[in-house]
């Protein structure tokens, strides 16, 4: 698997394009305000998308959905349930702040804790992490030692509690169970910011070591 990131708009929002070597087949991870580069990158490619898959329902990371649908229509988006209030409200959110977004088509699919979503001979498994949202979901290819995280944890930080359906607690424990269990060479790759490991993480974050395999939870 290659993950390609696309950065973009006023929160340095990280998108995602897991293909599958060799034959190309592709996922879109949290299409934000990038997603256009992205569109272009798979008409390059001569791929469609087989999924949008979604972390979390925050406004930064779903508002290139229209991009990329309206190049690949019918490309199913990906969701979790519990999430699904934010991806609700976001257009009106989006409003409030003076963005203009296009109304969002409704997800297609359900996310749930377990799963694998395959693409040609790829896979993720889909693991529950609230606390920074309550449908928050990680993303992880054990066979290609990564994990997109979203906005779970950043290198040297964790994801910001104080936002509808956040809570401080509810992430340390997402984090503890979700994250710190994965193997310690696994890359992270964050909503946001530079990529980091497993490892760096509990050794080095400043709101993870405490906890790393204490009783504390
Ligand atoms: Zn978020
Ligand atoms: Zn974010």
């Amino acid at each position: 698997m290659r993950v390609h990131t696309f950065s973009g708009g006023g929160f340095g929002q990280n998108g995602y394009l897991a293909v599958c070597e060799p034959d190309g087949e592709a996922v879109v991870v949290d299409p934000g305000a990038a997603a256009a580069g992205m569109v272009r990158h798979l008409e390059v490619a001569g791929t469609t998308p087989v999924a949008i898959l979604l972390t979390h329902a925050h406004l930064d990371h779903i508002e290139g959905i229209a991009t990329i649908r309206s190049a690949f229509p019918g490309v199913p988006i990906h969701l979790h349930p519990d999430d699904r209030p934010l991806y609700d409200a976001a257009p009106g959110q989006a409003a409030a702040f003076g963005h203009a977004m296009p109304d969002l088509p409704e997800p297609d699919r359900v996310l749930s804790a377990g799963e694998h979503i395959t693409f040609g001979a790829c896979a993720f498994e889909v693991r529950h992490a609230p606390g920074h949202s309550p449908g928050h979901v990680i993303l992880y290819a054990a066979a290609d030692g990564l994990a997109l995280v979203g906005d779970v944890v950043f290198a040297g930080s964790i994801g910001r509690t104080d936002l509808p359906g956040g809570d401080f607690q509810t992430l340390i424990t997402s984090i503890r169970r979700e994250v710190l269990t994965l193997p310690a060479e696994t890359r992270l790759l964050s909503g946001h910011g530079e990529e980091t490991t497993v490892s760096r993480e509990a050794q080095h974050n400043p709101f993870l070591i405490p906890h790393y395999g204490g009783e504390l939870a």
